[in-house]
């Protein structure tokens, strides 16, 4: 779904085309209004579904046996944030052979100059894939910026761990057109648009949570919402630290619950946005201990609250 807000001019003096009016719904997209002239359009950039067995209980004595179905309803989404005439990306979805989300935007009417950031919540191919346009897969190309103003920002505790991670090193590919206009930051910073960057480390050891005001950008924190908001010591293999994976998650459900925040999901089903409710107690569950649950609520209508 989208609105005419997309027809705002840009306000950056930056001397490009003002976004033009979607003239129809874009599949694949929805319009949030959020506070203080906030907007939100979350882009499916692919559907995707996860399998059950890339799923493990890191407590062996946690009190449930989980049956695990064959596999949980995933996506991957982007979120495109304007404010005050400014673009901004939250991570930037598949490479472009495997993602749709240059075509997306460009439904939408919006041009890659006009987006003016991207901050990536973590270095891994289904978040830094689309940064490339794609052209880069061509024989003797050169790689390029699909966003060719954009600076990029990815937390430094991030970006070194990536450097020595062998088996994450090629995707330097997809951050190398950006590498003058790469912005590394520590957790605490201020950035651009008033978002704050925290650390939501676990899922790798720099992953960012990029809050918004009590929008919470939370990337991988989860990636079967419909189990491991109830079970977060379900970790996906993925998880490189699957103990402060878990950590990480009961801390950010737990606050984002008592704070009535705004959570938008990586991989939460499309349109990936809710809130959480918790911690509750669940049937099944005999005994009050250290275990937290909670439950994702998606949100309604297209009012953020
Ligand atoms: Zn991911």
């Amino acid at each position: 779904m989208t609105r005419n807000v997309l027809a705002l001019c840009c306000l950056c003096a930056c001397g490009l085309l003002p976004i033009r009016a979607a003239d129809a719904p874009v599949a694949g997209t929805m319009f949030f209004q959020g506070r203080d002239g906030v907007e939100i359009i979350a882009i499916q950039d692919a559907p995707a579904r996860m399998k059950g067995n890339l799923f493990i209980n890191t407590r062996p004595d946690y009190p449930i046996m989980f049956k695990l179905p064959p596999d949980w309803e995933a996506s991957i989404n982007v979120f495109l944030v304007r404010r005050a005439g400014e673009s901004y990306l939250v991570d930037a979805g598949n490479a472009p052979e495997r993602g749709s989300l240059a075509a997306k935007l460009a439904a939408l009417g919006v041009k890659p100059e006009q987006i003016d950031a991207v901050f990536i919540t973590h270095i891994h191919p289904d978040h830094v894939g689309g940064l490339l346009s794609g052209g880069a897969g061509a024989e003797g190309a050169a790689p390029a910026a699909q966003f060719p103003r954009a600076a990029l920002y990815i937390s430094r505790v991030e970006y070194d761990a990536w450097k020595n991670d062998e088996n994450r090193q090629p995707l330097g590919r997809f951050l190398q057109p950006y590498a003058n206009r790469l912005r590394l930051f520590a957790f605490g910073d201020r950035l651009p648009g008033g978002f704050t960057a925290r650390s939501a480390v676990g899922h790798t050891p720099g992953h960012t949570l990029y809050a918004l005001g009590q929008l919470w950008f939370i990337g991988d924190l989860v990636h079967a919402a419909e189990h491991q908001f109830q079970h977060p010591v379900v970790c996906a293999r993925y998880d490189l630290d699957p103990a402060q994976a878990v950590t990480t998650r009961i801390e950010v459900m737990t606050e984002a619950a008592r704070q009535n925040a705004v959570v938008l999901g990586a991989h939460i089903p499309f349109p990936g946005i809710g809130t959480v409710v918790g911690p509750v107690n669940l049937a099944g569950v005999t005994r009050p201990t250290e275990w937290k649950h909670f439950h994702f609520l998606p949100i309604k209508g297209n009012e953020l609250p």
